[in-house]
């Protein structure tokens, strides 16, 4: 060969190595996904989100808010655990993806889901934690799962279709299974974690170690502790979710939680059993009674989102330490809100703010500034498009929600919604909600309670009444309002192909009509 031609032959294979390089360069690296769910979390119980409260300091979940985003107003479509799973993974409405209530609802997994489209586009897909959808989990590459709501203490789990035993508290072992996966991965790929907790759902039972965190402080009371729902609809004086009628022995610690080895029940009795006999002495009753399980409540379940916060930390640090934080988006949110109190209640259900509204921290250092705050309606039906939307593929034109990656990017569009449309279906039993369905914007709620042997309305006005104790539907001077609002309702109802009636099974239970019992009266 001569000299020219071994030149020529060099230039040409630098240019195809740098043609190469180019190739790989203009291939961006998709980012990985860890998403953090729990359940029942409300943002009362986050100090990030400044409620005046100030019940908890939540440190790691605050530095996701601060190195990232804080969603203000994330809502959900029907604010109780199942549906809103499998909100989350289809994208649509609870009348779409068929799981309207967690008493027969079963999920179809045959569906398109997110985590499928993930792993169609390269993604290695883990769940671990609480599932609580029924059917067992499709679409991921390794799941191991609570069977049903699970237990807090030495819960038996479910690993790829196999039972497993294990020691610990709930929320330590799902992290401590959720690092064991990414320290195994498959370090070829971009992954998914969804790692879901189970606490701080009922009954709020917290790790030994945090037994008397709060010092047995008396926790500030909400506002509306002792609401007496006047002038109020009858579907919301007719709740069972109260601390006066419905705090069962379980939820008191008056009985002990399952599956607590010997041990352990040596340091739960030490914490509960003297304060337990002190209750039995002084025997509260009326408003003290009310005041003395307000207490007991806040110190179980504030101590379970103290596990949810370390678990937070510790999934964090692991992402620091393996050089993965950069380009990883964190996801912290729950099923949903959650009564801390308000109205005298807790549990979640209704439209109102404490339940409907549901916390949502992102972080992702790559792309999301820190310390921003985001004041518009999103959804939890936002959350698999927006996956989608970050690892590059494709997102199925009859999912229901939208992509929040130009809100992270503070590109929100024009046209982003400022409503949202809300349906409630499990009925009587728990709780005896009422079916209700709304929409909900920045300042109004107009709700219609229709089932059965109902049909009332409600308006409610967050900024002459932010506690949501008045009902001015049949106030003339919000006529206009009532009006605008029953034709956006009626829009929504339109634009997310609502099913009118809802088929019958989607309240759930079996003995309906007539026959409404309130879940205190059987005790
Ligand atoms: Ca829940």
């Amino acid at each position: 060969m001569s000299h020219s031609r071994f030149v020529f032959l060099g230039v040409l294979l630098a240019g195809l190595v740098r043609l190469e390089d180019f190739c790989l360069a203009a291939e961006p690296q998709r980012p990985n996904i860890v998403f953090i769910f729990a359940d029942d979390l409300t943002c009362q119980a986050i100090s990030s989100y400044g409620e005046k409260r100030r019940l908890l300091q939540t440190p790691h979940m605050d530095r996701i808010a601060r190195e990232g985003m804080r969603f203000d107003r994330c809502l959900v479509t029907n604010s109780i655990c199942g549906p809103s799973r499998a909100t989350i993974l289809t994208g649509k409405y609870s009348h779409l993806n068929g799981f309207y209530n967690n008493s027969n609802g079963r999920f179809d997994g045959t569906q398109t889901t997110f985590p499928k489209l993930l792993r169609q586009v390269g993604y290695s897909t883990a769940l671990i934690g609480k599932w609580h959808l029924v059917s067992d989990p499709t679409g991921f590459d390794h799941w191991h799962i609570l069977p049903g709501q699970g237990v807090y203490y030495n819960p038996p789990m479910i690993r790829n279709g196999e039972k497993v035993d294990h020691t610990g508290y709930v929320t330590d072992l799902i992290t401590d299974l959720s690092l064991d996966w990414l320290k195994q991965r498959d370090r070829s790929k971009p992954f998914l974690l969804m790692c879901q907790h189970k606490a701080p759902h009922r009954e709020w039972a917290p790790a030994l170690r945090h037994l008397g965190w709060d010092g047995d402080r008396k926790h500030p009371e909400p506002e509306t502790l002792f609401d007496d729902f006047a002038g109020r609809s009858r579907a919301v004086l007719e709740h069972d979710m109260g601390l006066d009628r419905t705090f069962t022995d379980l939820d008191a610690k008056f009985r002990r939680p399952a599956n607590l080895n010997e041990l352990q029940l040596e340091s739960w009795n030490k914490y509960y059993a003297p304060r337990n006999a002190e209750f039995r002495e002084t025997a509260p009753t009326g408003k003290d009674l009310v005041r003395w399980r307000y207490n007991r409540y806040m110190h179980d379940y504030l101590a379970c989102v103290k596990g949810v916060d370390e678990s937070v930390g510790r999934l964090l640090e692991f992402l620091e330490t393996e050089g993965l934080a950069e380009n990883t988006l964190v996801v912290c949110s729950s099923d949903q809100g959650f009564f801390l109190g308000e109205h005298g209640w807790f549990d979640k259900r209704w439209i109102f703010e404490e339940s409907v509204r549901t916390p949502l921290l992102v972080r992702w250092p790559k792309v999301v500034k820190p310390g921003g705050v985001e004041n518009r309606i999103v959804s939890l039906m936002d959350f698999a498009e927006t996956f989608l939307d970050v690892a590059g593929a494709e997102i199925p034109p009859d999912m229901q929600g939208r992509s929040l990656l130009p809100l992270l990017k503070n590109q929100a569009p024009d046209d982003w919604r400022t409503s949202l449309y809300y349906h409630y279906y499990e009925f009587p039993v728990p709780h005896h909600v009422r079916p209700h369905y709304g929409v909900v914007t920045d300042r109004y709620k107009l709700v219609h309670y229709y089932k059965p042997d109902i049909d009332e309305w409600e308006l409610l006005d967050r900024e002459r009444d932010p506690l949501e104790v008045r009902n001015f539907y049949d106030d003339p001077a919000y006529a206009q309002t009532v009006a605008d609002l029953s034709d956006e309702l009626a829009r929504l109802r339109r634009e997310v192909k609502e099913t009118d009636p809802p088929p019958r099974s989607a309240y759930g239970n079996e003995r309906f009509e007539g026959e409404a019992t309130p879940e205190s009266k059987k005790r």
